[in-house]
């Protein structure tokens, strides 16, 4: 017994998420008797609803292995519930319902008529094999199927889930519905998905840092730039960096940190792509690629403008800031979801850095998502340059009201700015939508 996996531990992630946002729009909700009366934030901080499922299926030895999955449904008053599927041992409910939670915040952002959700697994998919993770997937597709659909609920990617583990969960969801529907999205071009759903988050997190930028009469060439994460988000960031002309000096994992004092090239950063795609890892470089591993460091150490943290939730702490400080960094943009602890933005805010939140600046990824819904629904699809090109207005769009919001005298607030922006939104839906 005592091997069980406890299920229920604590919800300090959620309530660390909750309290960032109460910090803002609370004194805003009480000056506003339509808002106070409906109770806005006590209703959005109460998921709509917890899904919590077994999950059993066969390895490849045919013994049978058990998990546990969850949706968390946290709000559907501007939209279906939409947000990503995450594998990983570290998921649990405090880490969904803090993620549902931000994605309703995110997805008021994007101007889209998209509501919140999470869901994941404690299954790990390290060392599996691709038939292992197929078999997963479709044990999970079999519990989920029922609680989602296209204008229901529409999972995708998160960490560990990409296109394949979409492929495998959609082949599963079709096959239980008997449709054709766009009841998941950053699907494969073939059969439904968006040109570049897969570029989107990273993308656009450069897209938005370059209007953060304009605000100061800036741009991106020549900026040093640290990234963390290898994964998707990171790499992608990396990839359009470069392209834009900054000096892209650092990505990592879990083990350490890859460092090239003078710029990464993109065909290191596909060599990193490659890596991470077969499971392997980063500390053996190309020989004449100029970079070297630091085992155990973080990108905070390095001399750099902008930091971009985009791997995982709290892998920024108070610690790694006073290094920022201290580098002089600039300008903090997150990629990932939360990746700063609570003391982390304290000491940002202190030392006046200006600091975007994930909600705002990584929400690239979930508005192609939106457009792949729409495409999909329409059995019309757009080119990558189509694509990319409503991809940037939103971001700048979206960056427009987050900073009207957040302006204050000189200076610009954005994670004030972020939360105002997505609350209004929300609130004068709830309140235009009665007690309910
Ligand atoms: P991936 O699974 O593609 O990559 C995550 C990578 O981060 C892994 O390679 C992992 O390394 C690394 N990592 C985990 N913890 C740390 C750490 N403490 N320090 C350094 N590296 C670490 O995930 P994504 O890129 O898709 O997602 C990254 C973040 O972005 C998550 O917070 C996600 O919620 C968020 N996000 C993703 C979106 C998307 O479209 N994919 C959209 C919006 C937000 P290792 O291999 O060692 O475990």
């Amino acid at each position: 017994l005592s091997d069980l996996p406890n299920y229920v531990g604590s919800q300090n992630t959620f309530l660390q998420a909750v309290e960032d946002v109460a910090n803002d729009v609370l004194p805003v909700e009480k000056n506003d008797p339509a808002y106070a009366a409906a109770k806005v934030l006590r209703r959005l901080a109460e998921p709509d609803r917890v899904l919590s499922f077994r999950v059993t299926w066969e390895d490849d030895d045919g013994e049978v292995q058990t998990n546990r999955a969850w949706r968390v449904q946290a709000s559907n008053v501007i939209g279906p519930y939409k947000g990503g599927l995450r594998f990983h041992p570290t998921v649990n409910e405090d880490i969904l319902k803090f993620l549902a939670f931000e994605q309703c915040f995110k997805n008021a952002l994007t101007g889209l008529p998209l509501g919140g959700a999470k869901g994941g697994s404690d299954f790990d998919p390290k060392g599996r094999s691709k038939r292992e993770v197929m078999r997963f997937c479709q044990a999970l597709m079999r519990e989920l199927a029922p609680f989602i659909g296209p204008d229901r609920d529409v999972p995708a990617g998160d960490i560990n889930v990409g296109t394949e583990e979409i492929g495998y969960l959609f082949g599963a969801w079709r096959k239980h519905a008997e449709l054709f529907e766009g009841a998941l999205t950053g699907k494969g071009l073939s059969y439904g998905g968006s040109e570049m759903r897969v570029e989107a988050t990273g993308f656009g997190l450069i897209y938005f840092v370059e209007c953060m930028l304009s605000e100061r009469g800036d741009d991106i060439a020549g900026k040093r730039v640290a990234i963390s994460g290898k994964g998707n988000v990171a790499t992608h960031a990396a990839l359009k960096a470069a392209e834009r002309g900054a000096v892209v000096v650092s990505l990592s994992d879990t083990s350490g940190t890859l460092h090239v004092a003078d710029g990464m090239s993109a065909d290191l950063i596909q060599w990193v792509q490659a890596q991470k795609a077969a499971g392997k890892d980063i500390d053996t470089p190309p020989s004449g690629s100029g970079a070297t591993f630091n085992a155990g460091g973080v990108p905070w150490e390095l001399d750099v403008d902008i930091a971009l943290p985009c791997a995982t939730q709290n892998e920024l702490t108070g610690d790694m800031a006073k290094m920022l400080v201290d580098n002089s960094v600039s300008l903090v943009a997150e990629g990932a979801n939360m990746p700063l602890t609570s003391d982390a933005v304290d000491i940002l805010r202190r030392n006046d850095i200006t600091h975007a939140p994930g909600k705002a600046s990584n929400a690239g990824g979930v508005a192609v998502s939106g457009l792949e819904m729409s495409q999909m629904s329409h059995r019309r699809f757009m080119s990558a340059e189509e694509v990319d090109a409503e991809l940037k207005g939103i971001m700048q769009d979206l960056h427009g009201r987050v900073a009207d919001e957040g302006r204050d005298g000189g200076r610009i607030d954005y994670a004030r700015g972020a939360n105002m922006a997505a609350y209004r939104r929300l609130a004068d839906a709830i309140v235009a939508q009665g007690i309910i």
